[in-house]
Order: structure tokens, then C-alpha cells, then sequence
């Protein structure tokens, strides 16, 4: 359900907005010269050249107000005056027959200026309106609007329409024992407070995105029989300050009423970062929001029907500690990635859901899918499907899950493009350095499943696919060292064979640097940087600059090394590129085959 990146808020009123924002400029601009005009025509007499006007008898007709007057002549000369003495000025009016009138409310000749100024308001004010208007509707969820604006985003869900239940998550068995306490808790709250027992408040849930958080969350409504509110940290980051702050207390009302029941907040992260003490403008509104969700918590009574807040986040480093503290979310609950066995078990529940042939064999499918999630589990198998059905089957079989197993870890075909020659032999001799490198780093490295040259979705023209062999909990730095040695093969065979550098190495780059960058910062593989962990909030510029430093080293001598690798091997290096160049999708198997040497044991499908 984390799926969604978190989306910092913007005045993206669209271009719409904007074109009508610069139309309004205008007319105020052009309103703006044509009163200046309006006014440079205007007449001002002086009181005597007033009177003189008077008395000869060029006045039409006149407007008093106060003691300033708006008068027109005889020839449509509009002016303006001012009166004095009031009494004997009547009179003369009086005398020669002006048209006058007293104005008893402010109407002047700055009145269409007023006129002016109020419209231009009432359209800022319109145009403000809908713009919030906006933001509310497309923010998703019941209530946007203007007047809706500090309400809650939250989802409530009825007991009767949540059918998850403690079955329906598969493996996470440490963390469903934790959460059945909860359930109890909800169920008979009376004799938890009976004994005086301290009662839970919040759940912290931690792990990686689709790791099956917000399903243990309903699970656990679902086995309690109580309402489920949920709700998105990010749903409560707003321009506004205020605002989230306002939503957070609105969530805690709408609980109440619905109580016992779960609150659940997907992405606590967005608000429940570490609180910054002073620095932008920006965290204000954030800090805001957060206040005031600890003030709820605490704010529990102690005998009013329960309330539990569940949270999840895959970053529980980045949290306040705030939020950690007895009476908060003083419990976390890891949702790990799933083993080999949870694997089997999440499997096997979501085959039920579609039809598989009969030689399916479910342990092989768990032990071939090592790092997937739950919701990566059930993504494949629902990938089978599909690949099933377009091919006119009526049963998934063992091809399907080989195909769908290649196209997550692989990425889509791009059938679009097509590469010039000397492209393809560049790519085939970049791929062909990875492959190098791995097959000749043995055991350090995951074992070669698949080199391909066929372009993919996404901008990768080749791809040289390793697969884990099985279950792995601890990494040496060899090991490491060898994945990072891997990365730089395809650049430094593009270099030994071609003598160029593309672009398709970046993302090689990527990678190796960040393992590069643990090793230094955070595993204590390093020994300018010693054993210490480096937390990235709190660098000095110094240590930055001597991590990057480390890490530069760690990958310039790996590309060394890699370079030299091949060198060494230029037979062997030729073979796989032009194996890859002929055929474009090779198995590990066969370029094994082609080189004369002993392929090592790896998981297949079929
Ligand atoms: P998260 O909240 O951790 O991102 P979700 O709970 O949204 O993950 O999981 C997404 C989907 O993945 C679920 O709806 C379910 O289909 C599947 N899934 C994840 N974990 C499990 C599990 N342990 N057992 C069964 N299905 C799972
Ligand atoms: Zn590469």
C-alpha cells in the first residue's frame, strides 16, 4: 500500500490558474491607465474658478459630498470642487438654477476606484476559492472543498466489510503473536484494566513496502471485530498551516465516535519525521501535525473505549523519538521480507485464488522467488495469469511463473527500439563484462540465470541477470566487493574493447556506489573510517567529504580490477559477446557450455 512516494505539496493550480491569474493582472493594469486617464481629463477648480463657473451659469449639475462636489458642465466637462461655506454656496446654486444634490453616503469620484478595487477582490477571492477547491477534491478522498479543508482524509471501515483475519496473512508469525495481544486487548479491555495492566496505545509497524503492514493492520481489526480507520501521513502534509494538525485532530474525533476501533496511518513518516527545531518554514506545518497527533495519544482516557493506533513506515530511523515513547508507539512490531518458508506459505495463499496446473511445485516457486515480498509474491503469480490466459491455457503452468519470474527481474520487453550494429556490439560487450566478472568471481557473487541484449522498458539495452541460489542472511565484504567488481565490468569491457564510455553504466554506477557507500558509513568495512556508523543527519562536512573519498577509492580499484579481469580473459570475453550477438537472450547454461567450464547448481523453473 506504501507504494505511493511521498508527495510534497505544491501550488500546482495548473496552467489554468495561471492564465487566468495573468488575465486579471491585465485588466487590473489596463483599469488601473484608463482611471488615471479618467482622472487626468477631470477638471479640479479652485473655490473662486468654482463659483465663477457657478454664477455664469456653465454648471449642470452637481453632486455634494461633505465638501468635496462632482460636477458636470453645460458642455459635459465633468470637475471636480470644493464647497466652503456650505450655507451661502446653496443659496448660489439655489440662485442659478444647478442641478445639485447631496450625497449622503461615500459616493465620490473615488467610488469607481472602490468599485474597481472591490471586484478585483471578489475575483482574487473566487479564484482563491476554487483553487482550494481543487486542492481538496484532488487530494482524493470524501470531503475536499473550502469548507472541508481540515477535515480528514480517513477511510472507515465497518466490521462487517473487512474480511482479512489472522489467516489471511501468511508467514509474519513473530509479528502476528505480537499483534494478537492488541486483538485481546480490544476484545476485553476490562480485564487488562481490572489488573491495573498498562494499556496499549500504538503499534509501530516497520518493514520494506509490501511487506503485508496494512494487511496485518486489518487483520488485526478484522479478528477484533472493530471499525478500521485508515488514513495516509501524507494526507495530512498540506500548504496550509494548520490544516494537517486540524485533520489530526478531526481523525481523533471520528475514532471516538467509533470506538474501540483501529486507526490506522499508512506512511507515518511523512508526518512523524524528526522535528527539526528551527530550519525551513516548510516543517512548520509538519511539526504542527505531529504535536498535535501526540497530543491525541496521550489525550486517551484512561476508561473510555479503546482506540489503538497502528502506524507504518519502512523508515523507523528517520521517526522522532517523540513518537516512540511509553504511551505512544511504545510498541514496534518488524514485518520482515518473507523466508523461504513464509514464502511457501504466502504462496500457497494466493494460488488459491487462481487455477494452476498439477505439476506445480509450490517449493520450487518459493525457493526461486528469495527477496520478493508478499506483495511481489502475489504479483507474480497474478504476472502467471496473465501470461496463461494470453497464451490460451486454462491452467497456469511452470512456463508461465519461468516467464513471469524473468519479466519482474528483468523488466519489459521494448520493442521499439532498434539498435544500430555498433550499438549492439557495444551493449553485447558491456553485458559480457558483467557476465566475465561473475562467472569468474565463483561463489562471491549470486549465480548467472540469463544475459540478454534485447532492450527493455525503462532504457536498459541489455541486461545480465543473477539470481539468488537460496537464502542468504549475512554478507562479507568480499562478498560485496565482488557485486561492486561486477557493476564495473560492463563500463571497463566498453573501454578494452571499444575505447568508449555510454551512459548505460550509470545505473551500474549507481549501484556499487551505494553498497560502497554502507561499507564505508554504516558496516565498519573501512579503515580510514574505522568502526564507527556514520548517521547521515548529523555528518559534518569533514566526514562527508572523507566518506566520499573511501568510497571513490573502493570503486575506482574495483574498476581495476574488473579492467585487468578482463584483459586477462579477452578469449573468454569475446566468446560471450559473440554468443550474445548471435542469439541476444543466452542462458547462463549455455555460455557455460561455450566457454568449457562447470556451471554451478542454480534454482530453475522448468
Ligand atoms: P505494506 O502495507 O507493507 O506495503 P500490504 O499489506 O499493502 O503491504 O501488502 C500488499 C499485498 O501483498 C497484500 O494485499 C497481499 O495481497 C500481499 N501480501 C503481503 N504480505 C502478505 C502475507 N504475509 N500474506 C499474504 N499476502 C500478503
Ligand atoms: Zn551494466
Amino acid at each position: 500500500m506504501s507504494k505511493k512516494p511521498f508527495k510534497k505539496p505544491s501550488f500546482s493550480g495548473g496552467p489554468k490558474a495561471l492564465l487566468i491569474g495573468i488575465i486579471i493582472m491585465f485588466a487590473l493594469l489596463f483599469a488601473l491607465t484608463q482611471l488615471t486617464d479618467y482622472a487626468k481629463t477631470l477638471h479640479e477648480f479652485t473655490y473662486k474658478e468654482f463659483l465663477d463657473q457657478v454664477k455664469s451659469g456653465h454648471v449642470q449639475s452637481i453632486v455634494v459630498n461633505g465638501q468635496q462636489v462632482d460636477g458636470v458642465l453645460k458642455n459635459n466637462q465633468r470637475f471636480q470642487a470644493t464647497v466652503v461655506q456650505r450655507d451661502t454656496d446653496f443659496d448660489l446654486f439655489e440662485k442659478y438654477g444647478v442641478d445639485y444634490s447631496v450625497a449622503t453616503q461615500g459616493v465620490t469620484s473615488n467610488f469607481w476606484y472602490l468599485i474597481l478595487l472591490l471586484s478585483v477582490l471578489l475575483v482574487l477571492g473566487m479564484l482563491s476559492a476554487w483553487y482550494i477547491n481543487r486542492q481538496g477534491k484532488g487530494n482524493g478522498g470524501q470531503g475536499g472543498g473550502l469548507f472541508n479543508m481540515g477535515k480528514s482524509r480517513a477511510k472507515i471501515f465497518m466490521p462487517n466489510s473487512i474480511k482479512e483475519k489472522f489467516a489471511s496473512v501468511a508467514g509474519a508469525h513473530e509479528a502476528k503473536e505480537e499483534l494478537m495481544d492488541i486483538v485481546d486487548f480490544l476484545k476485553n479491555p476490562g480485564k487488562y484494566r481490572k489488573i491495573g495492566a498498562q494499556i496499549p496505545r500504538g503499534v509501530l509497524l516497520q518493514g520494506q513496502p509490501g511487506t503485508g503492514k496494512t494487511l496485518l493492520a486489518r487483520a488485526v481489526a478484522g479478528e477484533a471485530g472493530c471499525p478500521f480507520i485508515s488514513v495516509s501521513g501524507s494526507d495530512f502534509v498540506e500548504v496550509f498551516v494548520g490544516v494537517g494538525a486540524s485533520r489530526v485532530r478531526d481523525l481523533f474525533a471520528q475514532a471516538k465516535r467509533n470506538a474501540p476501533c483501529i486507526v490506522f496511518i499508512d506512511e507515518i513518516d511523512a508526518v512523524g519525521r524528526q522535528r527539526s527545531g528551527g530550519g525551513n518554514g516548510g516543517s512548520d506545518e509538519r511539526e504542527q501535525t505531529l504535536n498535535q497527533l501526540l497530543t491525541e495519544m496521550d489525550g486517551f482516557e484512561v476508561n473510555e473505549e479503546p482506540i489503538i493506533v497502528m502506524a507504518a513506515t519502512n523508515r523507523a530511523d528517520v521517526l522522532d523519538k517523540a513518537l516512540l515513547r511509553p504511551g505512544r508507539f511504545d510498541r514496534v512490531v518488524t514485518v520482515p521480507v518473507p523466508d523461504l518458508i513464509s514464502r511457501q506459505e504466502i504462496l500457497q495463499v494466493h494460488l488459491k485464488k487462481v487455477k494452476i496446473a498439477s505439476d506445480i511445485d509450490v517449493q520450487k516457486l518459493a525457493r526461486a522467488t528469495t527477496g520478493y515480498t508478499g506483495a511481489d509474491l502475489s504479483n507474480f503469480i497474478n504476472t502467471a495469469a496473465i501470461l496463461a490466459t494470453k497464451a490460451g491455457l486454462d491452467k497456469i503452468t511452470m512456463t508461465q511463473f519461468n516467464e513471469a519470474r524473468d519479466a519482474s527481474s528483468m523488466g519489459k520487453l521494448a520493442k521499439t527500439i532498434v539498435m544500430s550494429d555498433l550499438e549492439k556490439r557495444i551493449t553485447a560487450y558491456h553485458e559480457g563484462g558483467h557476465t566475465l566478472i561473475n562467472i569468474l568471481m565463483g561463489d562471491l557473487t549470486h549465480p548467472l540465470h540469463k544475459v540478454t541484449i534485447t532492450p527493455r522498458t525503462g532504457g536498459s539495452l541489455g541486461v545480465t541477470c543473477m539470481l539468488p541460489s537460496g537464502e542468504q542472511y549475512l554478507q562479507t565484504k568480499e562478498e560485496y566487493l565482488a557485486d561492486i567488481r561486477v557493476s564495473m565490468g560492463g563500463r571497463a569491457a566498453e573501454m578494452l574493447v571499444c575505447n568508449v564510455m555510454t551512459a548505460g553504466a550509470g545505473s551500474d554506477f549507481k549501484g556499487a556506489t551505494n553498497i560502497a557507500y554502507r561499507m564505508v558509513a554504516y558496516m565498519g568495512m573501512n579503515d580510514v573510517l574505522g568502526k564507527a556508523v556514520y548517521d547521515d543527519a548529523y555528518l559534518s562536512t569533514e566526514t562527508k567529504t572523507k566518506i566520499d573519498e573511501q568510497v571513490a577509492l573502493i570503486l575506482e580499484s574495483e574498476y581495476q580490477n574488473a579492467y585487468k579481469m578482463l584483459e586477462d580473459n579477452r578469449d573468454k570475453l569475446d566468446i560471450i559477446a559473440n554468443l550474445l550477438l548471435d542469439k541476444e537472450v543466452v542462458e547462463a547454461s549455455e555460455i557455460y557450455e561455450a566457454l568449457g567450464m562447470q556451471q554451478p547448481e542454480t534454482i530453475t523453473l522448468i
